[in-house]
């Protein structure tokens, strides 16, 4: 099947992250086998979604993991010009469809090369590891890449993680993690405020606790310059609460999210946070002793990816996509976690996250060939005696 076909075949299976991608993994599953090449499903619990592995070539150390995920992001409320699920081809050349960049073009290019993959005498062996919900967090990748080192006796050393970046090697994403925090205060006259706990005013000095920790992170030169903006960021994006302007709010909540550059740490801000919760509620208890304050993870946070630009993947990838110049994401990828599993990981793919998430997401057919051309590359490099 040529690349585009392949796609094709990707982009009709309407497999949203938080949804069964059983369908999808299912045809990816076959289509490999069908090429003689064994694979491994790790299914969630419930076994309503799976990731796949799977090795070309011999049983090595030193190998290439080829990431991607099998999920994509809604459609609904975005004004989409062709059917989202059909890949489409305009006669402009670019492909439009959901996911046809981000990153089932990726995917594409993976299986598409699978039988010259095949074919080459591989020295070192190349991996495919697609997971699923990867748009709502990427849940899944963490045990995949868990799997794969504890699956295979012998220890792949590099992960290439194909999110879209027109084919430029991304060695840096920060880390992120989103909360959701509840605070419980006391109902009332608005007049009685200092008799009362609101919990709009204590949802307040805790958002204002957040910013001040944001500015004093750069104040205290927090930075790193290879991520734009350079700092660590603390964002509300959602505020919840009260009824009326003479009724004391016994109930706010509000909705967070922490990009964190490598040089800061996710859990010791968060913890910081959590101390000063304590405190709110030791000195509001005296008023109201049923006040509380309740942090709610929204996924588990995904670690931040901080490769060196000296490093043995940057240099492969370098050499097998062209591109020379390094650059670093602030949205969340899988990158990172593979690196948390020893690998030496960076991004690279076909396609610009310009046109991820959005409607009329399409993938250049330039980017596609590019993609394609950098898995021979791949596919030479492995196959040569001097590999690293
Ligand atoms: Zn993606």
């Amino acid at each position: 099947m040529t690349v585009e076909s392949i796609l094709e075949k990707l982009v009709a299976f309407p497999v949203l992250g938080g949804e069964s991608n059983l369908s999808i993994i299912h045809w990816i599953k076959d289509y490999v086998e069908s090429h003689g090449v064994e694979t491994k499903l790790v299914p969630n619990e419930e076994g309503t979604k799976a990731s796949l592995h799977c090795r070309i070539g011999p049983a090595v150390d030193g190998g290439v993991i080829l990431s991607g995920h099998t999920d994509v992001v809604p459609v609904e409320g975005q004004e989409w010009t062709t059917d989202p699920f059909v890949l489409t081809d305009k006669g402009d050349g670019k492909l439009y469809g959901r996911g046809s960049c981000d990153m089932k073009g990726f995917l594409a290019c993976c299986l598409a090369a699978l039988p010259q993959m095949i074919e080459a005498h591989l020295k070192k062996p190349i991996y495919f590891a697609f997971s699923y919900d990867e748009e709502i967090g990427c849940l899944a990748a963490p045990e995949l890449a868990r799997e794969i080192n504890t699956y295979y006796t012998e220890t792949p050393k590099y992960a290439i993680i194909g999110e879209p970046s027109l084919m430029e090697p991304i060695v840096g994403q920060k880390g992120i993690y989103i909360l959701e925090t509840y605070v419980n205060g006391s109902a009332g006259h608005s007049s009685r405020i200092k008799q009362e706990i609101s919990a709009i005013h204590e949802a307040m000095h805790l958002i204002l606790w957040l910013e001040q920790k944001m500015d004093q992170l750069i104040a205290d030169k927090q930075l790193d310059n290879r991520f734009h903006p350079p700092h660590s960021s603390i964002h509300i994006g959602l505020v919840k609460g009260g009824i009326a302007p003479n009724i004391i709010a016994d109930k706010a909540s509000f909705y967070w999210d922490l990009r964190t550059i490598p040089k800061d740490d996710i859990s010791s801000i968060v913890a910081e946070f959590e101390a000063f919760c304590r405190e709110r509620e030791e000195k509001n208890r005296k008023i109201f002793p049923g006040f509380e304050i309740k942090n709610v993870e929204h996924h588990p946070s995904v670690p931040h990816l901080d490769t060196k630009a000296d490093d043995d993947i940057v240099g492969l990838i370098k050499k097998i996509s062209g591109n020379s110049k390094l650059d670093t994401v602030s949205y969340a990828a899988e990158a990172g976690q593979f690196a948390n599993e020893g690998f030496h990981a960076a991004i690279c793919g076909p396609g610009s996250i310009e046109q991820a998430h959005r409607a009329d997401e399409f993938i250049a057919i330039e980017q596609l060939e590019k993609g394609v051309e950098m898995m021979e590359k791949l596919i030479t490099e492995l196959s040569s005696e001097d590999f690293l």
